[in-house]
């Protein structure tokens, strides 16, 4: 049996060992969900939406546990992860309303009735990363079990703890063996194995935009569904008649949140030139007010990188560019990387071109509105940006015209669960969230009854 330690990415220190599961695991996992799978799907919906509730209320009660778990896998903040938490039982509360509600369509047609179902796709896979493990699992799981599928998961290997937690949970609120599966290990084991076991019809990844390619690839020789949500470089459009001192008090909190590992990270500044040097002075201020302590302490608004990895990694996009401030962080042990601002000399750098998935925000002046559209879409990714002005048709004309999916005026909003979250170009494919989402994990059948 192969275990591997989790670490505590605040102290360095160990937190719990994990078992990897290997490939014949990972079959014997699959076959069962497989074989759970005809029954779940006969559940009467009504039973269906009262389970699902039944798991959401498990997973209330246990609210300050998972966030206690999270806090010191993942170094999240308190607030975070409480928020995390909730998220699970939220999008468990919204979607158990969509089993009796999982409807299809009737279409007029000559000589008979013609009837559409939604139709559960078997066993579906999610593969979740390390900078949200709560929240992606449970978007990818609730409306998955909704519409009747039997799911299996895929946790990070840095962050397995708290989606075990949910799996217990779930099993706690009554859901029949099989019908949800944690496995814990490795991308290259378990997630390669959900891509190329024929048992599994869908898997919805979340992660880097090279694995998700990889991804795609593989799931093209079953032509296998997936859905993608991948990296992000989005921007954060200030206009001069904005509310500067509220733009810039919100600029840190959607870059440095999560110590800007967020796919949905503003860590493009776009800032309309005759208002940059105000707006930095401004930005100077809130950066440099944050608190950035090791998040046991509930006072912690940033906490540090996941891994040591990935802190040389930032660190690297750090080190060739200047630097014009900084944050606080501490020093000692952790992966620490202090919010840091970079005036960008050119739209060709790295760090104005690439996810850093990290605490680090690049800063541009524009000139006028078909300017700032035209440079917050210079890049192959689209998945979120804020635009922050006074003048609402400005507001929806820049809204309009940038390529992203997920887009908020005059704040910074996080994903909400009831409304659709996803990528343009290549920062995904397909949506999670939102109304819609159960659709997403069903086949649609069409049925014609002859008079
Ligand atoms: P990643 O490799 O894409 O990992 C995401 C998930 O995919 C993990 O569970 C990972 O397992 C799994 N995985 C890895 N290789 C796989 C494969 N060949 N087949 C199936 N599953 C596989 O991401 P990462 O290496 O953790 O992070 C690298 C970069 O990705 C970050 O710096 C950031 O730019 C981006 N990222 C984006 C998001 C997002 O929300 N869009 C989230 C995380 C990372 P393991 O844990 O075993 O590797
Ligand atoms: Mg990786």
């Amino acid at each position: 049996m192969t275990t591997y330690t989790v670490i505590n990415p605040a102290t360095e220190k160990p937190v719990e060992d994990v078992h990897e599961a290997t490939v014949e695991e990972t079959d014997a996992y699959v076959e069962r969900a497989h074989a759970a799978f005809p029954a779940w799907r006969a559940v009467p919906p009504g039973e269906r939406a009262a389970l699902l509730r039944r798991f959401a209320a498990v997973v209330d009660a246990h609210v300050e546990e998972l966030a206690e778990i999270e806090v010191r896998n993942a170094g999240h903040t308190w607030g975070n992860a409480t928020w995390e938490a909730g998220n699970v039982r939220d999008c468990l509360n919204y979607y158990s309303a969509a089993p009796e509600r999982l409807f299809g369509r009737q279409i007029p047609v000559a000589g008979g009735i013609d009837v559409t179902f939604h139709e559960p796709l078997g066993v579906v896979a999610v593969i979740v990363p390390w900078n949200f493990p709560m929240p992606i699992l449970g978007w990818g799981m609730a409306p998955a079990l909704a519409a009747g599928n039997c799911v299996v998961v895929k946790p990070a290997e840095l962050t397995p703890l708290t989606a075990i937690r949910i799996g217990e949970l779930a099993r706690e609120a009554g859901l029949p063996d099989g019908v949800l599966t944690i496995i814990p290990g490795k991308g290259s084991v378990v997630g390669e194995r959900f891509v190329t076991h024929a048992l599994v019809r869908k898997v919805a990844f979340t992660g880097s935009t090279e694995v998700g390619k990889r991804i795609m690839r593989g799931c093209a020789d079953q032509v296998k569904r997936c859905t993608l949500e991948l990296g992000g470089k989005s921007a954060n459009v200030v206009f001069a008649d904005a509310d500067l001192r509220a733009a810039a008090g919100a600029a840190p909190y959607a870059v440095f949140d999560n110590a800007g590992q967020d796919c949905c990270a503003r860590s493009r500044i776009l800032v309309e030139r005759s208002a940059y040097d105000e707006f930095l002075g401004l930005l100077q201020e809130a950066v440099q007010g944050m608190r950035v302590l090791d998040p046991a302490d509930r006072a912690s608004e940033m906490g540090p990188l996941i891994s040591a990895q990935q802190r040389d990694v930032v660190q690297g996009y750090v080190d060739e560019v200047e630097v014009a401030f900084t944050g606080p962080a501490p020093d000692g042990p952790g992966y620490w990387v202090p919010p840091t601002v970079v005036l960008a000399e050119s739209t060709e750098q790295r760090i104005w071109r690439e996810e850093v998935f990290g605490p680090v925000v690049a800063v541009l002046p524009f000139d006028d509105e078909a300017d700032a559209i035209a440079m917050a879409n210079d890049t192959e990714y689209g998945l979120s940006g804020s635009i922050f002005t006074g003048d609402v048709g400005k507001a929806l004309r820049v809204a309009r015209g940038i390529e992203a999916g997920n887009l908020s005026v005059n704040s910074n909003s996080a994903v909400r669960y009831w409304t659709p979250f996803g990528g343009y170009k290549q920062s995904g494919l397909g949506r999670e969230l939102g109304p819609d989402a159960p659709n997403a994990f069903t086949e649609e059948k069409n049925v014609f009854i002859a008079h």
